[in-house]
């Protein structure tokens, strides 16, 4: 560990492009491989007739099936598994609203490899053995907490394993303990400072932070630079999902033009979820990755459901790892309101930009009269009894979220702190319309 490096792994980050391809071919090969120990893969691969030895070139990944949510809950809990039980340590689940939950398994050497992605990630963003970390993300199965823990220690930081909620002990340790760097889920952050603001405490005068991790939800551009302004810290978005062990999968770096998905851990794949096929660069689709080095549970060409871009695959900060655009959410949280397509983040954008605004919202869809409607309640920065200026603004929002989402929502401007708030990931949309069968 050099710690006047800008890179914790120099071999792994610097590699040009074709030595990460090299890199990938290799590690596709032997995975493949090794999936033969899976009876989920080995009979897929079975049914089809592929061969490890039919991999060799990248581009023969478009031979090997997709992956899907609903595959891992066919084989829950553990039909999917490439190692004897025995062999694994650790499992984490999914909580599983519809149907089956998932389970990912874990060997020692999956826990090791996933600290060391974590690690390479806060050290990218100029994060030291120095600096003192605390994690306000839940633990147990999210993978946010554990996650980063282990992360944050591999690096050699102070830890603080905080978890989320309780806002006052959380800044109370800021102070007392010196914390230099969070992580928590964006909507998170907002809520810590409100009670900072409560406390009549100054996060740039009385605490020492200097970076935040924010991730684990879909925010917009304008989330995080509030999130900037109100902390005076930069906020480094984070990604990852359990199906990938969890956090360290992407993360920016300091350049903040989107998220360095780590091409030695991953193939990454950006494709038309209808057909399939691969979107040109720049183009939004969905995301499918494979995983390089897992033993216990490798997955090929996992069906993410989240949408995004790619960005571009060199970036000034010395690393040639794909670049992706923040995520603008999964398929799934798409809403489809008398026939348009809309996401909750394109609603976040357009809030984010009045500063007589708050940063919780919620979008609630309801059926009335036949028609379905959507209303948009949020939080006003600081409370106010000037009703003419509330009617001008609601107006003012209610016409841009039409320009953006080309229907008219009904807009209500609601007293701050009135909206409920989420210690984990903010639920930003209700939907109660009827469902005609
Ligand atoms: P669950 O599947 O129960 O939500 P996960 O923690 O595995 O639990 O969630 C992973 C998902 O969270 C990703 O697939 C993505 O949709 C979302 N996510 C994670 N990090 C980000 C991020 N930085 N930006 C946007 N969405 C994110
Ligand atoms: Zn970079």
């Amino acid at each position: 560990m050099n710690i006047e490096s800008e890179f914790l792994h120099p071999e792994m980050e610097t590699l040009s492009r074709a030595e990460i391809e090299k890199l990938q071919l290799k590690r596709l090969q032997e995975t493949v491989k090794h999936c033969m120990n899976s009876p989920f893969y080995k009979k897929r691969f079975e049914e089809i007739g592929l061969k490890p030895e039919d991999i060799t070139s990248l581009e023969d990944i478009k031979k090997i099936p997709f992956t899907t949510k609903q595959d891992l809950r066919d084989t829950y809990p553990f039909g999917m598994a490439s190692v004897p039980l025995r062999e694994c340590v650790r499992l984490h689940s999914s909580s599983g609203t519809t149907g089956n939950p998932t389970v990912i398994l874990h060997t020692q050497k999956d826990l090791d490899e996933w600290a060391n992605a974590v690690a390479r990630c806060l050290w990218m963003v100029g994060l030291r053995p120095d600096d003192v970390f605390q994690n306000s993300s839940g633990y147990g199965m999210f993978t946010g907490g554990l996650g980063f823990q282990y992360g944050a220690e591999r690096l050699g930081m102070l830890t603080v394993p905080a978890a989320a909620g309780n806002s006052l002990r959380q800044i109370k340790f800021f102070t007392d303990f010196g914390t230099t760097a969070v992580h928590a889920v964006p909507s998170y952050v907002t809520r810590l400072y409100e009670v900072m603001q409560q406390q009549g405490i100054d996060p740039r005068k009385d605490t020492k932070l200097k970076v935040l991790a924010i991730g684990a939800e879909p925010h917009s551009e304008e989330q995080r630079k509030r999130i900037e302004d109100m902390m005076g810290v930069k906020a480094y978005n984070s990604f990852g999902m359990s199906e990938m062990c969890g956090p360290g999968v992407a993360f920016e770096c300091k350049e903040q033009n989107g998220l360095h998905f780590w091409e030695d851990y991953y193939i990454v794949e950006i494709v038309d979820p209808e057909t399939l096929e691969p979107v040109p660069d720049g183009e939004i689709g969905e995301l499918v990755l494979t995983t390089l080095n897992r033993e216990a549970m490798p997955l090929l060409r996992y069906r993410t459901r989240d949408l995004t871009r790619v960005l571009g695959k060199t970036c000034l900060c010395g690393r040639n790892h794909i670049r992706l655009d923040r995520m603008r959410g999964r398929s799934d949280d798409m809403m489809v309101l008398r026939g348009v397509n809309i996401f909750p983040i394109q609603i976040e954008k357009i809030l984010m930009q009045y500063p007589e605004l708050g940063s919780n919202y919620l979008i609630t869809l309801t059926t009335d009269d036949n028609n379905d409607n959507m209303t948009v309640e949020v939080e006003l920065a600081e409370n106010s009894n000037e009703t003419e200026q509330i009617q001008k603004l609601t107006k003012n929002i209610t016409r841009a979220l039409k320009d953006e989402i080309l229907l008219t929502p009904f807009v209500k401007l609601v007293a701050k702190g009135s909206l409920p708030v989420s210690e984990g990931k903010a639920v930003r949309v209700v939907d109660k319309r009827k469902v005609y069968l």
